[in-house]
């Protein structure tokens, strides 16, 4: 693939402000695209009920203001819900699909019980084995059912997939029947980024390593559906002084915090590019020149623990 071909992007959920640990990814997703002279997109992942609309703003200025520039308008998924309509309709129709009524406490218990072994996280099959009446009565207690995706499996229950990370090499996972629409009827949103980074053109993800394991999934979904799955590199999250996930608790974490603090947007950069072990620059407009000289293969591979 010729450099110029590249396409990246960056998926966020406008659900608050950005935190240093997404603002990190958005960095390196738009490194590795604009290092291949490739595009870069915004996408809103906004099929998510905890979306609030001030954030779709908030995200866009506290991204530019760190010289991080996109192509085009940012597009919105809740414009694009009959792409997804279309793809879900379409696996229906190959039958593809079957209906499940559990809920969360159900496919724990399922999970956990005896009768076969369900790989953790790995949705056990409950209402694939429904029979007519079985459904029938499901049915008729009025709890609208989710989608699931109905995986051919090999002999057992589950079907594993090894997909090769540009960053962390072959990584094997389940592609268990996962949901592809919610009760709501909200397209899922394995089926959603999956049908976006096609139909954008996208041919590199770049984002969070705590998305690995859904990749197979994905991967396997863009195949049934004769789409070309992207290139994967997922880079190493940032955690917060206790070892987890940076959150809100941890302190001054987002670009506004910062700035309250007396710091500048490009001491954020800086601290942002300095934690990837890149050069400083004196101004957000120096990041292209990062950008010429960025290798991959130099990036930290374990997590940054961020202290305040
Ligand atoms: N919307 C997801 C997030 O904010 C990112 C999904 C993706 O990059 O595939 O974590």
């Amino acid at each position: 693939m010729s450099p110029a071909s590249t396409v990246g992007r960056w998926a966020p959920s406008p659900t608050g402000y950005l935190h240093l640990g997404n603002l990190r990814t958005a960095l390196l997703a738009w490194l590795f695209a604009r290092s291949a002279g490739g595009r870069f997109l915004w996408r809103f992942e906004d099929l998510d009920g905890a979306v609030r609309p001030q954030f779709y703003d908030s995200q866009l200025r506290d991204v530019a203001a760190l010289g991080i520039d996109w192509d085009g308008e940012p597009v919105r998924q809740s414009d694009r819900l009959d792409l997804y309509r279309d793809a879900i309709a379409d696996l229906r129709r190959r039958g593809l699909t079957y209906e499940c009524f559990c809920t969360r406490r159900e496919i724990a218990e399922a999970a956990a019980a005896p009768h076969g072994p369900s790989p953790e996280g790995a949705y056990p099959g409950t209402c694939r084995r429904l029979g007519r009446a079985e459904l029938e009565q499901r049915r008729s207690q009025g709890r609208p059912p989710a989608l699931r995706l109905r995986v051919e499996m090999p002999d057992t229950q589950h079907l594993e997939l090894t997909v090769v990370d540009r960053q962390l090499g072959p990584f094997a996972g389940i592609v268990d029947d996962f949901v592809i629409q919610r009760g709501d009827g909200t397209p899922a949103y394995n089926l959603a980024v999956v049908v976006d980074d096609a139909s954008q053109g996208v041919t590199e993800v770049v984002r969070g390593d705590d998305l690995l394991p859904s990749t197979p999934r994905q991967v396997h979904l863009a195949h049934l559906l004769g789409l070309e799955p992207p290139a994967y590199a997922h880079v190493p999250l940032v955690l917060g002084p206790g070892r987890q996930r940076l959150a809100k608790r941890d302190g001054a974490v987002t670009l506004p915090d910062r700035l309250a603090l007396g710091e500048t947007s490009v001491d954020v950069l800086n601290l942002l590019l300095s934690s990837l072990g890149l050069a400083l620059v004196a101004d957000a407009g120096d990041l292209r020149h990062i950008a010429q000289q960025f290798d991959p293969a130099s990036l930290p591979r374990q997590p940054w623990v961020h202290k305040p």
